[in-house]
């Protein structure tokens, strides 16, 4: 497996921050003694490299002082910021050579919390909405086409949505859960195999996405599919471990090739003397960059439930959502339930978010106790927002502060969106008219729905 998480055991002083807040107990060491990571119990979530607090300073000593540790993970020369012990390998060398050959179309989508980080490492105030500014960096940086992972999102929903009702209307296995995140989607393999299939079978945003980007992109743009690679920028560690699983292939290339997270972009960005607050606010090409507000709200815990909602509530009943923020599913707390009038149905939903809160709720499943139509799942504390490779927050007062100012960022981009139902993105119609043709249609399955197979030791 290639590592996605590691310690840098000259680094580590042995805090034990990183073991307080894994959430799979995958990381191993006395304390006061250089931790270590057990890579095969890693969800990969980032959440020790957002909290860990040894490091050494590059400002002080230069980067010659650390040109190993930098080699190792993969860092430009230009970074000064401090290199902490938990980190994650970056690879953003693969990107710049993919940018500067000119035989290659490189396209890339970025995810909704990224919109709602990025400006945070360029010393704007916490959570400031960025989405104009990171489209117009990620065209000033070379990319052939800056499309965006919320279109994939708005997609999900379409899928996803179409795939409990199918289950609910069917007598299918309930509850299902959400499969967007990947760190959950591993820590369910790792630890309850048996209850795999009550993932729903839809990929992430980020691999429908790339799926889409060499398939119907390529269609579209007139473009070889072999020339096209694809980059993903995420505020997520975990999702280079996705991107290479091995059934992500579904478009005959690797969907996705390579990812960046959150903070790597702005080292690319600030690498490129790019002055990212002074760029104009440009719009994502079209037709994979169009979104709506339910997609934007992928970012933050109970938004993807809140976005199946606003669609599966107008499929069903045929008529408009009385109050499209949907208040019940949103909120901070670890575990909680709402039940929802569809029409005749009352459907019943849990949002789980921070992954040490999952537990319970698995063993309550499996011992018959949770009546439940669709649990959503993320691994990080407040969802994505909140993910491990977002920027770097070094005050334990900011975390919380962060966490909040971005949610609210995120919100407050969907209340503001022309469109803010999945199904009403006219180039997801678009795309259902004239290549798709229905949700879980056979081009769905081949393309945008997966099996878990239930033993990651198969995915590396
Ligand atoms: Fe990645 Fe989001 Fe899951 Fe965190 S919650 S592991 S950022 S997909």
């Amino acid at each position: 497996m290639t590592t996605v998480i590691a310690i840098d055991d000259k680094i580590c002083t042995g805090c034990q921050e990183c073991t307080k807040v894994c959430p799979n107990l995958a990381i191993e060491g006395l304390p006061h003694q250089a931790q270590k990571v057990d890579e095969t119990k890693c969800v990969m979530c980032g959440q020790c490299v957002q909290k860990c607090k040894s490091y050494v300073s590059v400002a002080e000593h230069g980067f010659g002082a650390y040109e190993t540790v930098r080699k190792e993970r993969g860092l430009p020369e230009t970074v000064t910021e401090p290199l902490f012990a938990a980190h994650n390998v970056c690879h953003l060398d693969e990107v710049l050579r993919a940018l500067a050959d000119p035989n290659v179309e490189t396209w890339v989508q970025s995810a909704p919390a990224v919109r709602v980080g990025i400006a945070e490492d360029f010393g704007a105030s916490l959570g400031t909405l960025g989405a104009g500014k990171l489209a117009a960096a990620l065209r000033r940086l070379g990319f052939n086409k800056v499309y965006d992972t919320n279109f994939a999102a708005d997609v999900t929903i379409m899928e996803e949505g179409s795939e409990l009702i199918h289950r609910v209307t069917n007598k299918g296995l309930l509850p299902m859960f959400t499969s967007c995140c990947p760190g959950w989607v591993r820590y369910l393999e790792l630890n309850y195999p048996e209850l795999r299939h009550h993932l729903s079978t839809c990929k992430s945003p980020q691999q429908m996405q790339g799926a889409l980007m060499k398939t119907y992109g390529a269609k579209t743009q007139k473009t070889d599919p072999k020339k096209i690679y694809s980059v993903s920028i995420m505020p997520c560690t975990c999702k280079q471990y996705e991107s290479g699983r091995p059934e992500m292939a579904d478009s005959g290339q690797r969907d996705v090739d390579v990812v960046l997270t959150t903070r790597e972009l702005a080292y690319l960005i600030k690498l490129k003397g790019i002055d990212f607050l002074s760029l104009p606010d440009e719009k994502f090409d079209l037709p994979m960059g169009d979104y709506t507000g339910a997609a934007e709200i992928f970012g933050v815990t109970g938004g993807v439930m809140e976005a199946a909602l606003r669609t599966g509530y107008e499929l069903i009943t045929g008529q408009a959502i009385p109050a499209i923020d949907i208040k019940a599913v949103r909120g901070p707390d670890g575990f909680r339930t709402a039940a929802i009038q569809v029409g005749e149905l009352t459907l019943k939903v849990g949002i789980v978010t921070g992954l040490k809160n999952v537990k319970p709720v698995l063993e309550d499943l499996k011992a018959g106790k949770l009546d439940l139509h669709f649990i959503e799942v993320m691994t990080c504390p407040e969802g994505c927002v909140t993910g491990g490779g977002q920027p770097k927050l070094v005050l334990d007062t900011d975390f919380q502060a962060a966490y909040e100012a971005r949610a609210e960022a995120t919100y407050q981009h969907d209340r503001e969106l022309p469109v803010r139902k999945s199904h009403e993105n006219p180039s997801v119609k678009k795309l259902y008219d004239s290549f798709l043709k229905k949700p879980l249609g056979e081009e769905s399955h081949k393309l945008l729905h997966t099996t878990y197979c239930g033993d990651p030791k198969h995915h590396h």
